[in-house]
């Protein structure tokens, strides 16, 4: 049998072969005939993709081994191709060096040119999106997912830097592109820091709007965040830092601009710089990165005075966290008044005041106010309160400020078309975790919950609501544990919402005796007291599993009332509220203190904000970034097995692999297709008079379809390749 082999060689040195009937290659099966000089290079070809592997796992031979998947991973990594495709979604391998496949040219490559025409890249997708979003109207969203280091923020920012360059401009277009520009290295100061397992680690989630009009330009943008690591502003794990922005004014800070705000040029004289005993990092420069923070504040347009209040807060953080207690008794009373002299100063607050709501708490017994002093833990753990809150509200100030400076001033229509970027923390397993991982874990829990809704059991359903026959795939449905934690009051986010709020005795621990109590008998929870004998081994008394869909995390309650309460004593409050710092006063509220409602917990905050999340991100069009870690030392070229096996599972990245063999790559109702392709079949142009399905048939045939390349449902055509399609799209264009 004569089949026709297309080779075609891209400037990366990738071969594109063509998928035959069921994605495999076909030039494996079929003697070629050609000549001496066409054949030595289809040899060299396959040996190039002997070497490279494939460049779109759809295209591996076993399909379903995940150690094909691996080493087709493993060869690309080797040849520095750290993308591949599944379908259309994008697997990324962190390079950790800088590869020569970011510039102009490359980005010029990808533009307006479909995917399966170049070899995998971000930019690829990126373009895609935009491509859709103009062609067809659709708002999109790109979602980034992966663990700590993985490479979600560079990719995100590869993103924004490929609309920056590519999409059209005006002067006015210009000063957005540079103000989301700008966005990042000013979040990444007040919200990343060093980690052990990343240097540059986002500890907060971001989801950024890039806001596009009907010319394409990007005419604004908006940004929410989630959940900010606050505990880290007092407390950092060896070999860990606080937030960039601590380290880059020490550092960086200009000499009157320190001894305006009473600071010293070194960080070990800061109690919340030296928990982590880690100053310096190699790979981080603090005081060049000061000068890149400073300037985006400016193109973002912060004022002068804007800076000036912003970095008052900054250095009144790191007083406050060298406020000592001593005292007799018990009662806890400030050793020495330098740090509540600059406090006062650089908050706008009274001193004598300040002092006292750090070092009482006020109680209101029988109808009067009493001051009751605080004992020496009490009163660090409020000072240590008064720190987060300060830097966290500071943060979502900065947040807000951001976007009244992206927001797109021409929008009294909505005439706009939106690009969302969601960089979003991956899933946590510690040695330790905590009520942070469990928020983290539970995020992970949610997204795996839509990935599954917009690709598996969307996919599945449709095929059958358009009577397609099909292999249905199995997968794990994790809706089971986003109950477990989320369920209104027999959830565990419910649960501890009820012992956070119950008088008396409540504790950690009754946390944790309510948890056994009420869904000790879940399939996917166990405790010491629950567990079998093995795992009670490996369990303490204080920890609860958890059997997520990526694996088992054992969660210590320790800790888990109080970060949820993120209470704030009402003195410390109202101090705040007294501040002559503009940015404070707009942080607290006054109305707060009259506010006799208790605010929501952190928990179930979140659990809101991920349930609107959830809506904005189902609204539109997804595209996946898949990123993996490829070893936990940040090493360049060092591909750890074992660690990319366990995300190549969790990423579900196998489950993706199994539903994009079985399934179509694109789906489009009749109507659509006929309009958009009438014209290229003389019965159909200009208006196909019969059926739709029969229009759609006769136009396809025409075009010279083969039956393994398509399907006809009850509402639309369904093709199964992506090339199908694109030279169809092609044919339209000529
Ligand atoms: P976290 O969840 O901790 O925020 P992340 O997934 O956002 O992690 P990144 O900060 O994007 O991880 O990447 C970690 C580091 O890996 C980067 O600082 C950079 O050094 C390197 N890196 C990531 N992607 C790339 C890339 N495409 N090219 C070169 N280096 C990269
Ligand atoms: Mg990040």
């Amino acid at each position: 049998m004569m089949m026709e082999l297309r080779i075609q060689l891209i400037p990366t040195g990738e071969i594109i072969l063509p998928p035959g009937k069921n994605g495999e290659n076909y030039c494996h099966n079929c003697k070629v005939v050609a000549s001496d000089g066409v054949r030595a290079m289809m040899e060299s070809a396959l040996t190039a993709r002997d070497r490279v592997g494939v460049q779109d796992f759809v295209l591996l031979e076993n399909y379903t081994s995940e150690a094909a998947f691996i080493e087709n991973l493993r060869k690309r990594f080797k040849e520095n191709l750290i993308y591949t495709y599944i379908g259309s979604v994008l697997v990324s391998v962190n390079p950790y060096r800088d590869l020569e496949i970011y510039t102009k040219n490359h980005m010029e490559r990808y533009r307006g040119v479909n995917f399966y025409e170049v070899s995998p890249h971000i930019y690829a997708v990126a373009d895609n999106s935009y491509r859709s979003l103009r062609t067809e109207r659709k708002d999109q969203c790109i979602l980034i997912s992966g663990e700590s280091g993985a490479g979600k923020t560079e990719a995100s920012k590869k993103i924004l830097q490929y609309y920056a360059v590519t999409c059209p401009a005006s002067e006015q277009v210009q000063t957005v592109k540079d103000r989301l520009l700008q966005s990042n290295p000013v979040l990444e100061a007040f919200g990343n820091a060093k980690t052990l397992r990343n240097d540059n680690s986002s500890r907060f989630g971001k989801y950024m709007d890039i806001q596009f009009d009907f010319k394409g330009a990007p005419v604004g943008g908006h940004i929410i965040n989630y959940l900010l690591e606050k505990s880290r502003v007092v407390h950092q794990n060896h070999g860990e830092r606080n937030f960039h922005i601590f380290y880059q004014l020490i550092e960086g800070g200009e000499e009157d601009l320190l001894r305006r705000l009473g600071l010293e040029r070194n960080p070990q004289q800061y109690q919340y710089l030296v928990k982590g005993n880690c100053p310096k990092v190699s790979s981080i420069n603090d005081r060049s990165d000061w000068k890149v923070v400073r300037k985006a504040l400016s193109v973002i347009g912060f004022n002068e005075d804007e800076v000036e209040e912003l970095l008052n807060i900054i250095a009144s953080v790191l007083h406050l966290g060298n406020v000592q207690y001593g005292g007799e008794e018990g009662n806890a009373c400030i050793t020495s008044d330098t740090q509540i002299k600059y406090l006062a100063r650089l908050l706008g607050v009274n001193g004598a005041v300040l002092t006292e709501a750090l070092t009482h708490k006020k109680i209101i017994a029988k109808g009067e106010e009493l001051m009751s002093p605080l004992n020496l833990e009490q009163a660090s753990s409020a000072r240590d309160a008064l720190s987060k809150a300060v830097y966290g509200r500071t943060f979502t100030w900065l947040v807000n400020k951001i976007n009244a400076s992206l927001a797109y001033k021409d929008d009294s229509f909505k005439n706009y078309s939106v690009i969302g970027l969601l960089d979003i923390y991956g899933f946590e397993v510690f040695q330790h975790n905590s009520f942070e991982q469990f928020c983290i874990n539970y995020c992970n829990e949610k997204l795996q919950q839509l990935f599954i809704e917009l690709t598996l059991k969307s996919e599945q359903e449709e095929y059958e609501a358009e009577g397609i026959t099909w292999e249905p795939v199995q997968y794990f449905n994790n809706k089971i544990i986003c109950d477990l934690v989320e369920e209104k009051f027999k959830g565990i986010i419910s649960i501890l919402d009820e012992e956070c709020l119950r008088p008396g005795d409540a504790s950690d621990l009754t946390f944790l005796e309510k948890l056994e109590d009420t869904v000790g008998g879940h399939a996917h929870f166990v405790t010491h007291k629950l567990a079998d004998a093995k795992t009670r081994k490996v369990m303490s008394r204080e920890e609860f599993r958890l059997l997520h869909y990526a694996g088992e995390v054992n969660y210590n309650v320790n800790g888990f009332l109080d970060k949820n309460n993120d209470l704030l004593f009402r003195n410390l409050k109202e101090v705040m509220c007294m501040s002559e710092n503009k940015i404070l006063t707009q942080c607290f509220d006054r109305e707060e203190l009259s506010d006799k409602k208790r605010p929501d917990t952190a928990a179930t905050q979140f659990k809101a904000s991920l349930a609107k999340l959830m809506e904005i991100l189902m609204s539109k069009e997804p595209s996946y970034v898949r990123c993996i870690k490829p070893n936990d030392s940040k090493q360049a070229v060092r591909f750890d097995e074992v660690l990319i096996r366990h995300q190549v599972k969790y990423l579900g990245l196998m489950e993706n692999l199994r539903v994009r063999r079985a399934g179509f790559a694109y789906r489009r109702r009749y109507e659509v297709f006929l309009q958009r392709y009438k014209s290229l079949c003389p019965d159909t142009w200009p208006n196909w008079q019969g059926k739709l399905s029969d229009g759609v048939s006769t136009l396809v045939k025409h075009l010279g379809y083969k039956p393994e390349e398509y399907k006809l449902g009850r509402s639309k055509i369904f093709i199964r390749f992506p090339k199908t399609l694109f030279a169809t799209e092609d044919a339209l264009e000529t």
